[in-house]
């Protein structure tokens, strides 16, 4: 770890938010020696990655699906630790089970599993599929593997001054061309696999960034990389223990932590103008600092925290990715299906299905869905017998057409009856002893812009150095580290993120 050298001022740091973007960012600044303070609205750390705890069960309320452990490490690294000494991970042998639908039959088109071992996933695919695709897939992974090591130190882990930044060096950016990552990623993933199952299994994962696989671009193949390829990890007790861990670290090296404390403003030299100078509090206190770096959104951010009528434009004209309805469920008998800790259940209409939720702003007549049971792993998540259960589908964020307020309840009964069927759920609703539902007007209360959790979506104009900025040369000692800014949405990305505030605020602060 490098340290602030002894003859430099220790300067002081505020981050508002402590949720994973902004706990990253400080643990990449905790070896500058600075002075740093993390003001937190909410009770605990985390921000979206909360949990929902009720009658013996515990559920977690945001993200479910661990990748890039590399990344995990490096946060860890950063403060001097491993993370093995701080969490239990658990590594899924089954990443996911795909089930595909075939009219009202949710196993009507058979299900795959997705396998951590690449040889045991060859022969999953060679039994389902035949021996074509099985080779497709050994070239398939190889092309993600290609593409990821083009790809992340170019576009993702890296902080962009310019737009053409991302030409520089312009081996890795041409390689990407050669590998036909600028061709779309449903043409790309066709052109592999025979067995539509497969193609829809190795490109749905654009919709994390608020695409369809239809426009979006090969580059996103990089997430089917992370979520197939990469590995699928649980922390035990759930995923709400990564940023408890991180917290506990970052208190242990000698950051303040402040939860409860909502930061009303953030202070510059001539009012609305100037360098940063502080913070303002919700109680009306004020604390100087040297440098804020804020994870809240950015929209929120500049119409909230500094006081602008609307957000630059780039930002007031971003497009915002679908939402999700979300229901937490504590079921005291477990599904009969066959099930794993992550299930996908994909509705039997594809290219319409994202029209539907995109373009049109409606919710997908047949919703493919994603069903986690954190208790399949960590047994300790609910009361013996019983199963904890997240069932998210993707829904229109609130520029769409749905009425929540009227068609929540409607749309709640719809999803809960397709997990009847699918035997995820008993016939019997007495047997839900917990529950919790979120849907995009809640999202929006707990202050997230569009109603949806998800942030600025991924277009292709909305990602690498298109993305918003994580700095804004007109306010100086101001950093972002959340989903809005560089690189975006999704654990890993948010914990780069914070890495690349770090960077920012140590170039600032002249430490290097
Ligand atoms: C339902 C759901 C499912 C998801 N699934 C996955 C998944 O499976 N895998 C994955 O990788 N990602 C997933 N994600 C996305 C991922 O969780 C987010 O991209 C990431 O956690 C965002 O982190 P962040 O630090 O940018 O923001 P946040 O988590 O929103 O943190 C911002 C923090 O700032 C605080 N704050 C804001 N304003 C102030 C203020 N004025 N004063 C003080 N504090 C303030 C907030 O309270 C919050 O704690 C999911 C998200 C959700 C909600």
């Amino acid at each position: 770890m490098a340290t602030n050298s002894p003859n430099r001022a220790v300067r002081s740091i505020a981050i508002v938010g402590g949720g994973l973007g902004g706990l990253s960012a400080a643990a990449h600044l905790v070896s500058s020696g600075h002075q740093i303070t993390i003001f937190e609205s909410d009770a605990h750390l985390g921000g979206k990655s909360s949990q929902f705890k009720s009658n013996g069960y515990t559920i977690d309320a945001g993200p479910s699906v661990l990748t890039m452990l590399p990344i995990i490490e490096s946060i860890f690294a950063a403060l001097g630790e491993k993370v093995s000494d701080h969490l239990d991970l658990i590594k899924l042998d089954t990443l996911y089970r795909a089930n595909f639908a075939s009219g009202n039959d949710p196993y009507g088109e058979g299900s795959i599993s997705v396998l951590a071992n690449h040889d045991q996933m060859v022969d999953e695919i060679r039994s389902i599929s035949g021996q074509k695709d099985a080779d497709a897939f050994i070239r398939f992974s190889k092309f993600l593997k290609d593409l990821y090591d083009s790809e992340f130190n170019q576009f993702i882990d890296r902080n962009f001054d310019s737009l053409f930044d991302f030409l520089k060096p312009i081996a890795p950016t041409l390689n990407l061309v050669k590998l036909g990552a600028f061709r779309k990623l449903n043409s790309i993933v066709s052109d592999y696999f025979s067995d539509s199952r497969l193609i829809k299994l190795f490109s749905f994962q654009s919709l994390y960034a608020g695409v369809s696989p239809f426009e979006a671009l090969g580059i996103y193949a990089v997430i089917t990389y992370m979520d197939t390829i990469a590995g699928v990890y649980f922390p035990k007790g759930g995923m709400a223990q990564l940023p408890i861990a991180i917290g506990k670290v970052l208190a242990e090296k000698g950051v303040s932590i402040r939860t409860n404390t909502k930061v009303a403003s953030i202070l510059r030299s001539n009012g609305l103008s100037g360098a940063v100078t502080g913070v303002q509090l919700a109680d009306g206190s004020r604390e100087s600092f040297d440098v804020v770096i804020s994870n809240a959104e950015a929209a929120i951010t500049y119409k909230q925290l500094l006081g602008h009528s609307s957000p630059p434009r780039k930002i007031a004209k971003s497009e915002y990715s679908p939402s999700a309805l979300l229901m937490l469920l504590g079921s005291k008998v477990k599904p009969t299906a066959q099930v794993a800790h992550h299930n996908i259940f994909f509705g039997d209409s594809w290219k319409e299905a994202f029209v539907e939720l995109i373009d049109e702003g409606r919710q997908m007549t047949n919703a493919s869905t994603l069903v986690t049971i954190p208790s399949f792993s960590d047994p300790m998540l609910a009361p013996e017998g019983g199963a904890s259960i997240y069932c998210l589908e993707p829904v229109p964020n609130l520029s769409g057409k749905i009425d929540w307020k009227n068609e929540r309840e409607n749309a709640v009964e719809n999803f809960k009856s397709s997990l009847r069927v699918a035997k995820v759920l008993s016939s019997d609703p007495s047997d839900i002893e917990a529950e919790k539902i979120i849907d995009p007007l809640d999202w929006q209360a707990m202050g997230m812009e569009m109603g949806t959790p998800f942030s600025i979506s991924h277009r292709f104009f909305q990602s690498g150095p298109f993305r918003p900025a994580n700095s804004d040369k007109s306010i100086p000692g101001l950093f972002f580290a959340n989903a809005s800014t560089t690189p975006g949405v999704g654990v890993p990305m948010v914990l780069v993120s914070g890495r690349l505030a770090a960077e920012r605020t140590r170039m600032y602060l002249g430490d290097r």
